[in-house]
């Protein structure tokens, strides 16, 4: 049985300014503490990005929401609000490449979320950061290397355990490293430590430091 009104609270009287700026179809200032502008981030914006993610920028791919294009942070910035000192961070995953097209149903299943067992190398075959804190944490480290790529290196148990899995419910049950490849991505494989370093470095990659002879 629905609730009689009686039972429901007591509904509050629109304030006189919101009334006011309704019936005038004008802006009017804000006679609010605070204010919450949820447009999302920059990331669709170019500019933005090169401004605050640094000179690598141009090397991301977007894997979010692209109609977000900065629109709130004009408009706080304009009104005199302060950004946070952390606008070079961000929120993403490592993705394979090269990809020819980044599309909204390969988000989840190019994600390399796995990268926390394996070891991640820059284009010198330098290992770069600490993988056991996370993909997510990983791939802005990798924004400040060379060309902001990388090599993700495993073995055949990280492999079989974790990059043919699925790293949380509904999040798949797949092969990351094959789907990366059938997206046109690199992806190689060798018996040895040797083997795998000389075809790493087909790809532009320092084999010796990795390793390779
Ligand atoms: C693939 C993927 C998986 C994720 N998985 C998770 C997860 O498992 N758990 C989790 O907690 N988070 C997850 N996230 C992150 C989460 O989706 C975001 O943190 C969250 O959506 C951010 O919310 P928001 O409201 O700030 O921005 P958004 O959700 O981006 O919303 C902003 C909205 O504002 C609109 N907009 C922009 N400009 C204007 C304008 N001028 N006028 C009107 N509208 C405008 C945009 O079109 C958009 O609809 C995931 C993100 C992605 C991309």
């Amino acid at each position: 049985m629905p609730p009689s009104d009686a039972s429901l609270p007591a509904r509050t009287a629109p304030s006189p300014a919101r009334s006011c700026a309704e019936r005038r179809g004008e802006p009017q200032p804000s006679t609010l503490d605070t204010t919450i502008l949820a447009t999302g981030g920059f990331q669709g914006d170019s500019g933005l990005l090169s401004a605050y993610m640094g000179p690598a920028a141009d090397r991301m791919l977007v894997r979010s929401n692209r109609g977000s294009v900065g629109d709130g942070l004009r408009l706080g910035r304009a009104a005199g609000g302060a950004t946070s000192q952390a606008m070079s961070t961000f929120y993403g995953h490592l993705v394979p490449s090269p990809l020819s097209n980044f599309t909204e149903e390969q988000y989840m299943p190019l994600a390399q979320y796995h990268s926390n067992h394996c070891i991640l190398v820059n284009r010198l075959g330098r290992r770069l950061c600490e993988e056991s804190q996370g993909d997510e944490v990983s791939v802005q480290e990798l924004l400040a290397q060379p060309e902001a790529r990388g090599v993700l290196l495993c073995d055949e148990r990280v492999r079989r355990e974790y990059v043919v899995s699925e790293p949380f419910p509904n999040a798949g049950l797949l092969d990351r490293f094959e789907r990366a490849a059938a997206a046109g991505a690199r992806l190689a494989s060798a018996d040895t430590i040797d083997g795998l370093a000389r075809r790493v470095a087909k790809w532009g990659v320092d084999a010796i430091r990795l390793g390779g002879r």
